[in-house]
């Protein structure tokens, strides 16, 4: 069933759907696993707790198991937009920026900030219940960074909101310069 809008150049053909994966993804997968057993480990040293390596890297595997849900549900935020306009997303790719999708182009406009600011969304939106499980440990004990790292969901969770917000600061190519490019185009199309 042909979904696409009229306005588009393109459409590839069902087949024309890729998952590409690079050797790439398994080095940064690697690297944050790496990254957060260091994290635990300063973390129990700092508390003065007696922790192994291999606490660490169970920990870091949880939290890096997590990061990557969050990035995904961002990822179908987008696709789920462009999929109400019609649009198909055409490529997953894993390599060594992390995991992304290639949706079909050609969004003007306001449809266009909605569908750069609807990935970002979702990430955050999936963050919230991760942070909040801390309030489910004892409320007596304190909030703070050294309690908040003992939990992989909190951690996760934070992860996830530094990198939704990283997301739309306003570079180019990232989700918050697109969003602005498309607010510019659907302002100056209105006046
Ligand atoms: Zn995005």
């Amino acid at each position: 069933m042909d979904r696409n809008g009229g306005a588009l150049v393109s459409s590839p053909p069902e087949a024309d759907f890729e998952v590409v994966v690079r050797p790439g993804f398994a080095v940064v997968l690697a690297s944050l696993v790496l990254v957060y057993t260091g994290l635990y480990l300063f973390a129990g040293q700092l508390a003065g707790e007696a922790t192994t390596f291999a606490m660490a890297l169970n920990w870091a595997a949880g939290v890096v198991v997590l990061v990557l849900l969050g990035i995904l549900m961002h990822e179908l935020g987008h696709v789920a937009v462009a999929a109400a306009r019609g649009q198909r997303w055409t490529r997953v790719i894993l390599d060594r920026s992390g995991l992304g999708v290639v949706i079909q182009p050609g969004l003007p406009g306001w449809p266009s900030v909605l569908r750069s600011l609807a990935g970002p969304v979702v990430q955050l939106v999936v963050a919230l219940p991760m942070l909040a499980t801390l309030y489910l440990e004892d409320p007596s004990v304190p909030l703070t960074l050294r309690t908040g790292a003992h939990s992989f969901w909190w951690v996760a969770g934070a992860s996830n909101i530094v990198i939704a917000l990283a997301n739309l600061l306003p570079v180019r190519s990232w989700d918050g310069g697109q969003a602005l490019a498309g607010m510019r185009e659907a302002r100056s199309k209105s006046s």
